[in-house]
């Protein structure tokens, strides 16, 4: 059993599909073990997304994930780090497998509605940032 940080982004909450996501990883037989919206702020954004500091797009992304509310999961099940990554498809839309998430919905690399942590030790990261042990069940 394995337990992983999933979040939809703002653009995914903005069209109006955070049930048909959810119903996705469900019927994959994944459960939500815990789940809260929230609108966080640029700092917020930037200390989840830390490992990425250097990187081009940072200031961007972080921006993004500020701009509006997101919907924050803890999926559990067997395997559910590389199952939700499977179920999300690549990081950008163009490379992304038919009836993927991402494939289906999003709009450009940046904008590509789902994350999915993508490892235990970044799982572990990111879900105590956003939740503690007693919001999870
Ligand atoms: N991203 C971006 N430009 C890039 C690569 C990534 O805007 O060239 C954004 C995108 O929203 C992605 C997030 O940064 O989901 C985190 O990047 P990562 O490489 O961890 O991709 P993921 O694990 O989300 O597939
Ligand atoms: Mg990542």
């Amino acid at each position: 059993m394995q337990r992983t940080l999933s979040i939809v982004k703002p653009d995914g909450v903005k069209k109006n599909i955070i049930g048909e996501i959810i119903k996705r990883y469900e019927a994959n037989g994944l459960r939500v073990a815990a789940l809260k919206m929230i609108h966080q702020t640029g700092d917020e954004a930037r200390g989840f997304y830390i490992v990425h500091k250097e990187r081009p797009f940072y200031d961007s992304l972080t921006d993004f994930m500020s701009e509006g509310p997101v919907v924050l999961m803890v999926l559990e099940g067997d395997d559910a780090i590389d199952k939700v990554r499977k179920i999300m498809g690549a990081t950008n839309p163009e490379d992304a497998d038919k009836g993927t998430i991402r494939s289906d919905f999003a709009d450009n690399i940046e904008r590509n509605i789902v994350h999915g942590s993508d490892s235990p030790e970044s799982a572990s990261y990111e879900i105590a940032y956003y939740f503690s042990h007693i919001e999870i069940h």
